[in-house]
């Protein structure tokens, strides 16, 4: 007994790992989910110096991902070595990790990829009559044979993680695994406009892109509205040759998406060289958005270090300082160059207040394009003329709410109801002097966020955005329990562009949509047209409602257990709702009033915050002790 115990310690001994169990665990390294498969056979056959690469997925990546490509191909040496590990036909000494060109150069994608999925190789060289067939599954080679093929190469890599249960059952879904795929085969299309590719998902072609120049590729992976919207960016210093192009500010966006560095033609991830190009966008962009860009910086390959991440989206530069001052001063010139001023939208930013940075500095005054329904900003000089233009802009818009709903309709509701349901929790608040005498109750809007208002016993706060939040979102909810919702035909459809990944989505959300009261129907390109719409979203909106709905959605916003109708009807409260810095006139503020207390659920926004709060007398006795 003790005996074999001994035995069984003296058996510790260090092994080699079996070759089938490394590629395991190397694989957990390259492949993460669908995308970094593709990411890895697109790269094979760039090196591979393909001109033309058709990428074919099924369910997001998670049953099917081919890719054929028209390059060197490999005879049936290099065809049974790719698969082994550490085999790479790209660097023979260390030294040459220095001086990469090529893509890949570890050796371990394809061996990484056999291991976990089940993965078909076909391919031939310009040299040879016949081609090369040969079939794994799980990291076993099941059969070699000739084929008769074209020059070039096709892997097949069909149910991945078919042997790691726990790795499959983290795949997400359809949707959101094709999304990454998507953004592989964008980063990889970009960076070579002079290849053609072709994207097929689920049998149906989405992109089929012929090879051209950078500026059309754009165009051809994002709208061809994008051509309207670039500056070129152009830079070349001692330590660093820029190009690319970058997005006017006005086409800022509040969802990530279309952010794209190139470092010698290979896409990073860089949250510093981000930080400089929003540095020099400061003071143009409305808030919390983000400007596209396709940037792309040339250094010499000894200063970088691309081998510090294993799927290769980090690297490390040797001058970082530099690069970040020359790339922050590079967008500033061409922003500058181009004559990119900033834009006030009156409607978009309904912060309507000068923005700092422009108030206090010695710059020449912007020169400021507004939407021509608005009123057009009068400069620093007139103070007291730019508070009266906001006043107006403020009301216009807020009566532009309540189009469709008829002016005497809404307000005759609102009054019933205060004195019919006598009952409802917030009734008593108001005295009868007050209801009686309703649109004299004086009301003051504090610090542009607030409404404060008299009540019978005290004070009453209310938070403007929540309160119209709530409204908004009933009428909302009122509209889906319809069975033919209240929308506006518009006389002439309504044509926005959206890029794929939003396009995704919004079929993702149509019969909510529809449901609301939208009437949409995709065209080709990306393009949507719209020929109705909910009464409740003025037109000339929405557009920045239908980017915001999407950015919100893709966060995840609301999502917790609501039906979908519902979460949309929360976002689109939330999309249209006024926000604080917005000024209020007299009338705005009682029509807020009255329809907040009209409501339902007049004391909690769609997202649960608290909308008012009464001070009572009381309270405000005790302040004065
Ligand atoms: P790496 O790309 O790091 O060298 P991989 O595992 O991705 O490693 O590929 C191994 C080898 O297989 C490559 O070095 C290349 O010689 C060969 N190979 C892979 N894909 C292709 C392709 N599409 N066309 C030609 N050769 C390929
Ligand atoms: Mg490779």
């Amino acid at each position: 007994m003790i005996y074999l115990f001994f035995f069984l310690l003296m058996g510790q001994r260090i092994e080699l790992l079996p070759e089938h169990v490394a590629n395991q665990i190397a694989a957990g390294e390259v492949v993460q989910r669908p995308a970094s498969v593709v990411k890895e056979l697109l790269e094979n056959a760039l090196d591979a110096g393909a001109t033309d690469i058709q990428l074919i997925i099924r369910e997001g990546g998670k049953t099917l991902i081919q890719v054929v490509d028209n390059g060197t191909g490999m005879d049936r040496t290099d065809a049974e070595l790719s698969i082994v590990r550490h085999a790479t036909s790209k660097i023979r000494k260390a030294e040459d990790l220095f001086q990469i060109h090529t893509m890949g150069f570890r050796g371990e994608a394809l061996a990484s990829i056999a291991a976990i999925a089940h993965l078909e190789l076909q391919t031939r060289n310009g040299q040879d009559a016949l081609g090369t067939h040969l079939k794994m599954a799980g990291g076993t080679l099941e059969s070699i044979s000739e084929t008769v093929v074209p020059q070039g190469t096709s892997i097949q890599v069909k149910n991945l993680f078919f042997n790691i249960p726990a790795r499959r059952n983290f795949l997400k879904s359809t949707k959101i695994e094709y999304r990454h795929v998507l953004e592989e085969f964008q980063r990889i299309a970009l960076a070579h406009p002079e290849i053609s590719f072709k994207l097929f998902h689920n049998d149906s072609e989405l992109f089929n892109i012929p090879e051209s120049n950078l500026r059309r590729r754009i165009g051809h992976l994002f709208g061809s509205r994008m051509n309207d919207r670039l500056v070129p960016l152009e830079e070349e210093t001692q330590v660093v040759k820029v190009d690319g192009f970058i997005c006017k500010p006005e086409f800022a966006k509040k969802s990530r998406g279309m952010q794209f560095f190139f470092v010698n033609n290979r896409y990073i991830k860089s949250p510093y060289l981000h930080h400089a190009v929003m540095n020099a966008y400061e003071g143009l962009l409305r808030p919390d958005t983000v400007p596209g860009y396709f940037i792309f910086l040339q250094v010499p390959a000894d200063s970088i270090d691309i081998n510090i991440h294993p799927t290769k989206t980090e690297i490390k530069f040797e001058n970082e300082h530099s690069l970040y001052a020359i790339l922050r001063a590079a967008v500033k010139h061409s922003l500058g160059q181009f004559n990119i001023r900033p834009v006030l939208d009156f409607e978009a930013d309904q912060n309507l207040e000068t923005p700092y940075n422009l108030r206090h500095s010695n710059a020449p005054l912007p020169q400021v394009e507004v939407d021509r329904n608005f009123n057009p900003f009068l400069g620093e000089g007139a103070p007291a003329v730019q508070r009266k233009n906001y006043a107006k802009a403020s009301k216009d818009s807020w009566t532009a709410l309540y189009e469709g709903l008829g002016e005497g309709q809404y307000r005759e509701g609102a009054k019933t109801h205060w004195i019919v349901e006598s009952d409802a929790p917030s009734e008593a608040l108001f005295d009868e002097g007050a209801l009686d005498a309703l649109t004299d109750i004086a009301s003051f809007q504090v610090d542009r966020k607030y409404i404060l208002t008299r009540v019978k016993s005290g004070l009453l706060l209310i938070d403007q955005q929540r309160a119209h939040q709530r409204v908004l979102y009933e009428q909302f909810l009122e509209n889906i329990s319809l069975k033919e919702p209240v929308s506006q035909t518009l006389l002439f459809p309504m044509k926005l562009a959206f890029d794929p990944g939003d396009l995704e989505i919004l079929s993702e959300m149509y019969e909510s949509l529809k449901a609301l009261g939208f009437a949409i129907e995709e065209g080709t390109e990306g393009e949507v047209f719209i020929s109705a719409l909910p009464v409740l979203i003025p037109d000339a909106q929405v557009g920045t409602v239908l980017e915001e709905l999407l950015a919100n959605w893709k966060q995840q916003l609301g999502a917790e257990g609501f039906s979908e109708a519902d979460r949309m009807a929360r976002l689109l409260s939330r999309a249209l709702s006024i926000r604080p810095g917005r000024v209020l006139d007299t009338a705005s503020r009682q029509a807020l009033i009255n329809d907040l207390f009209a409501c339902k659920d007049p004391d909690r926004s769609p997202f649960n915050k608290k909308i008012h709060s009464t001070l009572g007398v009381d309270e405000l006795e005790k302040k004065l002790q």
